[in-house]
């Protein structure tokens, strides 16, 4: 009997060997329900072997395998496998967790919901069926298979036509393995015809050349960088190479990051591409919705896949094209389980499939801008606003050494948005809301207290006035001085934002004031009419954190006041300054967009810091060489490849022995740097204590086999009461 080696979502980085009655090669890619303790499972088949390593009377049967949908292919399985290994992830557990929840169930796909879209064709065991071996009586069966042997494909609406019992029969015969569905993309031609018609603008020279560049070599794997500044057009040269790939027939899968950008992008695509088929699959979907979606791709037609960082993991047999828009974004890394970085995989499938990836950003992160650097990738820059006479946004900081604010609000801010309110123009007050930890700063020279070893900044403890490091552990009294002006007034930094938006209806009782966050966008289509209103010029003042900052236009929009941004300056994590200039670009990016002139001020106690100055400037590579020499000084990505074991337990103690033990299982090879335990930043997390191990080494390939080595020893260590991951090219500490 064959037997079966299936993945399965539980903890244990192995697969599971089942004895199979009918089972070959074919089934490697199906879903199968296999009996799991005393409970059933669904996993899927990864190997069909003739023999298992265990004895015979220790092996189960399955209970029964899906040939509902087509197996899953051999690409997507590598880059399960792919994945399973870069992130050291026990493999069943990546391939669940790519599947859509039904996919995961214990039942098999209903042929109603899942395949309303599909078209079916015999297989060659369902050709060699005997007409003669089905009843005569049973005429719809024989109308089915005259239908299907003559016309080749029937859809499912066709076959209801013939009897309401057609679908149930076609589902038997799905089982049976006599039929298969069709993935095939038809409307290739007709919508490439269709975009003449469509108002399409003409490309600016710089598009041009981005997109003849990267269409010149389509047939290739590239990693293409367009660094285009905000307002420059990216998404029409993505539109475009969308047109070059659906014209050859093939996929194109969109990477996106926030849920909130896909309702725009997905309009834009669609009214561009009127008769392609394109699917969404974000975070918003349910079940059934996200099942057809990816059902739709596996099949072949869908020609455009739009998702958050998850849909990387759908099957597309025809891909031809990634885009990943806004690589810099955090959110394409998971931060949770399974940490994968959807950016990073995509460039993996490109490869898998020979394909060109399109990583665009206006302001790129520092391992993308390095990975240009040393030629791994290939750039292509937009520095010019696309919209005529749409120019880039004037950017002053306003020095509040010098100010008196009113509630965080200084004069030359409250005099700016008054005047904006005169010219019926809207503002925009980001505030800057990351919770840092308290820094020690000397406000009269601007020094901050770093760690000796790692220069990272060194994080207040008020109650036994210390200062650590939370990078390497080290620790020290707070200095009685300033070691660099003697100045002996130093100040923790880094409180509260105030109540911004009380202190503008106090000032401006008569505006319109809409602050959105998080909570304020939950609801269903909340976004959706939060951007309809402005549009509508329905709000004056809007006031918001991060999530304002990406990517919408607002036509009307004079005026962006920033506000609380210099605790990022400031911050323990190396990463805070590239994020916080990435979001200050963007923020300042939605002025002045189109007609409107466009101003950002900039509430500052550092109004000469080298990234306020680069700001001015707008120019990105200043900034990125400057930040680039800080992190080669100190031995920071992208200079080093870094791991983090994270591990967590009821009682801090624990997770440092736990911790302690894993430092110790193993000598550090050449090459391979481990550092000490420590405390996370968010020490304590919905009850429990976190600590993490940093692990880091100037070679992927040595850290690579270090961890794959590592790994192993740790399951033998690993206690009940403590939880522990690794995560790989971890971008949060
Ligand atoms: P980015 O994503 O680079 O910030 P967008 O793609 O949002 O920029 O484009 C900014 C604006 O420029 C949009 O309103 C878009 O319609 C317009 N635009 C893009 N390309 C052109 C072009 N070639 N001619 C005229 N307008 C353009
Ligand atoms: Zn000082
Ligand atoms: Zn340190």
């Amino acid at each position: 009997m064959p037997v079966l080696r299936v993945a399965l979502n539980v903890p244990l980085d192995t697969l599971f060997d089942y004895l199979a009655g009918e089972s070959d090669e074919n089934d490697v890619g199906l879903r199968v329900c296999v009996p799991f303790g005393t409970k059933k499972v669904t996993g899927v088949i990864l190997e069909v072997c003739a023999s298992s390593n265990l004895p015979p009377e220790k092996l189960k049967s399955v209970i029964s395998i899906f040939r509902d949908i087509s197996p899953l292919s051999g690409e997507l399985l590598a880059l399960f496998r792919f994945c399973s290994d870069y992130y050291h992830h026990p493999l069943g557990m990546v391939v669940m967790n790519g599947l859509p929840g039904k996919l995961r169930s214990n039942k098999p796909v209903s042929i109603e919901t899942g395949m309303r879209q599909a078209r079916f064709k015999l297989t060659e065991a369902g050709r060699r069926v005997d007409l003669s071996t089905i009843p005569a009586r049973n005429t719809v069966m024989h109308r089915l298979q005259v239908v299907l042997r003559n016309e080749q494909l029937l859809a499912i609406r066709d076959a209801r036509d013939i009897s309401p019992r057609a679908v149930k029969i076609l589902k038997d015969w799905m089982q049976k393995g006599w039929l298969e569905t069709v993935t095939e993309i038809h409307e290739a031609h007709e919508v490439h015809g269709e975009l003449a018609e469509k108002s399409v603008p003409e490309l600016t020279p710089e598009q041009s050349e981005a997109v003849a560049t990267i269409t010149a070599q389509f047939n290739h794997f590239d990693t293409w960088v367009l660094h285009g500044v905000t307002g420059s057009g990216k998404t029409e040269v993505y539109l475009r190479l969308i047109t070059k790939a659906l014209a050859g027939g093939a996929q194109t899968l969109v990477l996106i990051p926030e849920i909130s950008l896909t309702p725009q992008l997905e309009a834009v695509f669609r009214e561009r591409f009127s008769t392609a088929r394109i699917v969404s699959l974000h975070s918003g979907l349910n079940d059934t919705e996200r099942l057809i979606g990816w059902l739709q791709a596996q099949r072949g037609e869908a020609h455009i896949i739009l998702g958050t960082r998850l849909a990387v993991f759908t099957p597309l047999p025809r891909l031809g094209l990634i885009i990943v828009d806004e690589e810099q974004d955090g959110s394409f890394k998971q931060q949770d389980g399974l940490r994968y970085s959807a950016r990073d995989l995509a460039i993996f499938r490109a490869k898998q499939m020979q394909i060109p990836v399109v990583l665009g950003s206006a302001t790129p992160s520092l391992e993308t801008y390095y990975n240009v650097k040393i030629g791994r990738y290939r750039c292509l820059h937009l520095r010019n606003r696309a919209v005529k006479d749409a120019a880039l946004p004037e950017v002053e900081c306003i020095d509040m050494r010098l100010e008196k604010p009113v509630n965080g609000l200084s004069a030359p801010l409250i005099r700016a948005i008054r005047k904006c309110l005169e010219q019926q123009l809207q503002c925009l007050i980001f505030i800057n809301r990351r919770g840092y930890a308290p820094v020690l700063l000397c406000p009269s020279c601007g020094w901050s207290a770093v760690c000796q070893r790692c220069s990272s900044r060194l994080v207040v403890h008020l109650q036994d006035k210390r200062l650590s490091c939370h990078h390497c552990g080290h620790l020290e009294y707070f200095p009685l001085a300033c070691p660099q002006c003697g100045n002996q007034d130093m100040i923790p930094f880094g409180r509260g934002t105030q109540r911004i938006e009380e202190a503008l209806e106090a000032q401006f009782p008569s505006a319109r004031i809409l602050r959105i966050d998080r909570d304020s966008i939950r609801r269903k289509n909340a976004w959706q009419m939060i951007l309809r209103s402005i549009h509508h010029r329905e709000v004056d003042i809007l006031v918001g954190t991060q999530l304002l900052a990406k990517g919408h236009d607002f036509p009307y929009l004079a005026l962006v006041g920033v506000l609380g941004s210099d605790r990022s300056l400031f911050s323990t994590d190396f990463r805070a300054g590239e994020r916080l200039f990435t979001q200050l670009i963007q923020v300042a990016g939605r002025a002045g967009r189109a007609t409107v002139a466009g101003r950002v001020l900039v509430q500052t106690d550092f109004p000469n810091h080298p990234l306020y100055q680069a700001l001015r400037q707008h120019d990105y590579n200043v900034l990125a060489e400057s930040i680039l020499t800080e992190r080669k000084t100190a031995g920071f990505p992208p200079f080093v490849y870094q791991a983090l074991l994270r591990a967590e337990a009821h009682s801090l103690s624990k997770v440092m022995n736990f911790l302690g033990a894993a430092q110790n299982i193993v000598k550090s090879p050449p090459g391979i740097e481990i550092f000490d335990p420590v405390p996370a930043h968010m020490m304590r997390l919905r009850g429990m204590e976190r600590a993490h191990l940093l692990v880091q080494s100037r070679s992927r390939r040595k850290l690579q086999s270090f961890l794959t080595h590592w790994c192993e020893q740790l399951s033998d260590l690993t206690k009940s009461d403590v939880r522990w991951i690794l995560d790989v090219d971890p971008i949060e500490f």
